[in-house]
């Protein structure tokens, strides 16, 4: 059985203090959380190493972006293989912020996959069409070319560790959610296209977590849908006390 999974993205939101401030009641309170699922958090990068330092957290830590290359004369980027010096284990590849503001495409993706596989750290891959997309009715068109250029060239192996955060665009920030129907139906259909190019057993093991405004009320229902293994939440992963209810609504117990 798939272990559920829920990861917060803080996006460049918090002080150092508010951060650690967050990670030492988190700690406190981690009786409260349930012992089957994952709970993954991307602070901003700065605040990585001091997040790290917190005695046998009850979290682990991811970047909400990384480099494809590995060292280099590349002013302002993070490598995989930094993150992975660090005890940073996942790291946010093409989060639909990522593609819009900083052009990032698939094929950019594909390579920053490569490098997080090269140095250890497990990829967070985000995918996601935008309003006119589904509106068009080209929302699995779309879905499954990001699918096809950022994670087709990968072996069965490594795709069955990348974990995918579909989130549909029109979702994020915006305080609309998927329906547990589109949720499920776009789960299923990614699922299903992993299946189709990677084998049944590949696409059973991969994680794919749902984002878009995800919150204490809605998360039990739309982590209770077959194919959605947890969730990406941003605004709502902000405050430990909500981010508690979303981490336990998630758990099968
Ligand atoms: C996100 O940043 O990935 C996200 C899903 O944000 P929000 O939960 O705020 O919609």
């Amino acid at each position: 059985m798939r272990k559920k999974i829920v990861a917060g993205n803080w996006k460049m939101n918090k002080t150092l203090r508010e951060a650690m401030d967050f990670a030492v009641s988190f700690q406190e309170r981690s009786d409260e959380l349930p012992g089957d699922v994952e709970v993954i958090i991307a602070p901003p990068s700065l605040y990585l190493a001091s997040m790290e330092m917190i005695k046998e957290p009850a979290y682990r830590l991811a970047s909400q972006n990384c480099s494809h290359h590995s060292y280099g004369a590349f002013t302002g980027e993070i490598s995989a293989a930094m993150l992975a010096d660090m005890n940073v284990g996942y790291s946010l590849v093409g989060h639909s912020e990522r593609r819009t503001y900083f052009h990032e495409t698939d094929e950019l993706l594909a390579k920053k996959l490569d490098a997080c596989f090269l140095h250890g750290v497990v990829p967070v891959f985000c995918c996601g069409e935008h309003l006119a997309e589904r509106e068009a009715k080209r929302h699995f068109v779309t879905v499954l070319h990001q699918l096809e250029h950022a994670l087709f060239h990968l072996s069965p192996s490594q795709m069955s560790r990348v974990i995918i955060a579909y989130e549909p665009v029109w979702a994020i920030g915006t305080g609309v959610t998927a329906s547990t129907e589109q949720a499920q139906e776009m789960h299923a259909f990614i699922r299903s296209s992993i299946a189709g190019h990677f084998g049944r057993e590949t696409a059973d093991a991969v994680r794919i977590l749902y984002g878009g405004s995800v919150n204490a009320s809605n998360s039990a229902e739309l982590f209770g849908c077959d194919d959605v293994d947890g969730g990406l939440v941003g605004g709502a992963s902000l405050k430990v006390g909500d981010f508690i209810t979303i981490v336990q609504s998630a758990s099968r117990g």
